[in-house]
């Protein structure tokens, strides 16, 4: 071997080594590449189904020996698929963003959040609108959103612990109880409503409605019906006593005309009268100063005739003018009599129709007894008489059972009769010193004066027996309807508050006690 080839053979060694060499770093470049395709593949996983299957494919591909022909195909593919769903997937990462920033405003304003849950919720907002929406901040904003929750929904039913061993009723159980005080007061106000108002069929609609149950928004429709119906009222009553006054005014409109009018008639006699009383005197005069210069009798007579003649004429027209005036004076006297008696037909209407507002607004429209505005006024007066006397006075209630079950299986027709029934029987059955009054639905209240806790069961206990023996029929069913009672007496340091509250416990362990029967309290505790 010649130099020449020797130093040839040496560097084709050295190319051959160089060679393997660049080749095995090539092998650990695509190794290291293999690996990190495999890793970010395995990261990517389960974010599109499409995407997943080709990087499968792929791993499949780079994976033990590796085919670098089909992994090109295989990323080519899933370059295509990741360029078709980058668009995607920056608004799903957009729509994570504003998710989460508009839950956590919410929860935010949430009025019952304490004060450093509040300060937090606020920071991560400011955060979460400072950066930018991405696969990687989601994720982070969407664990501190969760945490923020997790601590608020604790605060909220440690919140619900205190209320409910304060024993406060449950928002719901407030609602229902405000919903149901609202209908009894509009049927109270109902019953308080003129007869013509009644007849209004919107009215009896509600009227019909109110006795079935509402919903809060039916509720508030009738209210603005009622609400109506009492302004039109209202402005009928006022045009009512618009055309009284208006009718008295031009009664004494009248009357002052004709009497000013006498007046200025008597004022003109007045002044003929004087006239003709002067006239009177002159010839008076004349006849004397005639008498005095008498010549001779025949010349006197003449004169005196003449005198006399004349004098009859002033006396014949001062009688006339009495006449007149008498006349004048009983005209106007007779137009007053007819002015006044007309007032007076219109006062006494009016007092008519005052006196009927008034029994209607105390009084039950159904049942005739009187309703709960004039058991205030009553109650008010028992009471004060209890103060200053000292003698005794009760107060009971009466609660028809299972009533809603005689509207549900016969109608509400059937009902109303009942009630009907019920307070007649009531009435018939009391002292005329009790007071009976429809405290509203099928609930009665009673004050008896004179009666002391002791003497209150006797009556009592009649009373609710005559009602158990009322012989109801409805449908052809014989029904046997009773009432529940609970009462108590007033005693020393109570008010009407007080006892009532008494009477109601006591109604109530009548009826837990299986109701037809009468619980009387044994006064303050
Ligand atoms: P309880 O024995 O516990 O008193 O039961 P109840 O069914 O009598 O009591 P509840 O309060 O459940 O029902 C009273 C019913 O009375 C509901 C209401 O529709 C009805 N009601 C109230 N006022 C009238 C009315 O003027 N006429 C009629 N027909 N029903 C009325
Ligand atoms: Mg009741
Ligand atoms: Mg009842």
């Amino acid at each position: 071997m010649d130099n020449g080839s020797q130093v040839t053979n040496t560097k084709l060694d050295l190319s051959s080594q160089n060679q393997q060499k660049v080749l095995r770093s090539f092998k650990h470049q695509i190794d290291t590449l293999s690996q990190f395709i495999l890793r970010l593949s395995k990261f990517y996983e389960g974010a599109i189904p499409a995407l997943d299957k080709e990087l499968q494919t792929l791993r499949g591909h780079l994976g033990g020996k590796i085919n670098f022909t089909l992994a090109e195909v295989s990323i080519g593919k899933l370059t295509a698929l990741l360029m078709e769903n980058s668009d995607q997937v920056r608004l799903q990462n957009q729509k994570s963003h504003s998710l989460i920033e508009n839950a956590i405003q919410a929860l935010r304003e949430n009025s019952g959040l304490p004060e450093p849950l509040k300060n937090d919720a606020h920071a991560f907002l400011r955060q979460v609108r400072q950066s930018q929406a991405s696969v990687f901040t989601s994720l982070p904003h969407f664990e501190k959103a969760l945490d923020l929750f997790q601590k608020a929904l604790t605060n909220l039913q440690e919140h619900n612990k205190v209320c409910h061993s304060e024993e406060q009723p449950p928002l719901k159980d407030a609602t229902l109880i405000l919903h149901k005080e609202i209908t009894n007061e509009l049927r109270e106000l109902i019953s308080q409503l003129s007869t013509s108002a009644k007849e209004d069929q919107e009215l009896k609609k509600v009227r019909d409605q109110l006795a079935k149950g509402l919903d809060h928004e039916e509720l508030l429709e009738c209210c603005l019906i009622i609400i109506r119906t009492i302004l039109r009222e209202v402005i009928q009553e006022r045009k009512h006593a618009e055309r009284f006054v208006s009718s008295l005014h031009s009664t004494l409109d009248k009357v002052s005309q004709s009497v000013s009018h006498s007046i200025k008639e008597s004022e003109s006699t007045f002044q003929l009268k004087t006239n003709n009383t002067a006239q009177l005197k002159q010839q008076v005069l004349q006849i004397e100063v005639a008498i005095e210069e008498a010549e001779n009798l025949k010349l006197l007579r003449k004169q005196a005739n003449e005198y006399l003649t004349k004098m009859a004429a002033t006396l014949e027209s001062r009688e006339k003018t009495d006449q007149d005036e008498q006349r004048a004076l009983m005209k106007l006297l007779n137009d007053m009599k007819d002015q006044l008696s007309h007032l007076e037909q219109e006062t006494s209407e009016y007092k008519q129709r005052l006196l009927q507002q008034k029994y209607r607004s105390h009084h039950d429209e159904l049942t005739q007894v009187p309703n709960r505005s004039a058991y205030n006024d009553r109650a008010e007066l028992e009471y004060r008489r209890w103060r200053r006397y000292g003698t005794d006075l009760s107060l009971a209630l009466v609660d028809v059972d299972h009533f809603k079950n005689i509207n549900d299986s016969y109608g509400h027709a059937a009902g109303d009769k009942t009630l009907q029934v019920i307070a007649q029987q009531m009435s018939k059955s009391l002292r005329s010193t009790d007071f009976l009054a429809r405290w509203g639905g099928e609930e009665f209240i009673l004050l008896l004066p004179q009666t002391s806790k002791e003497e209150l069961e006797a009556p009592l206990e009649k009373l609710r027996d005559q009602i158990a023996k009322i012989p109801f029929k409805f449908k052809q069913q014989s029904v046997k309807i009773t009432v529940s009672i609970g009462a108590t007496s007033f005693a020393e340091g109570d008010d009407i508050h007080r006892v009532f509250e008494r009477a109601d416990k006591a109604l109530f362990s009548a009826k837990t006690q299986g109701r037809n029967r009468c619980v009387i309290d044994k006064g303050p505790e």
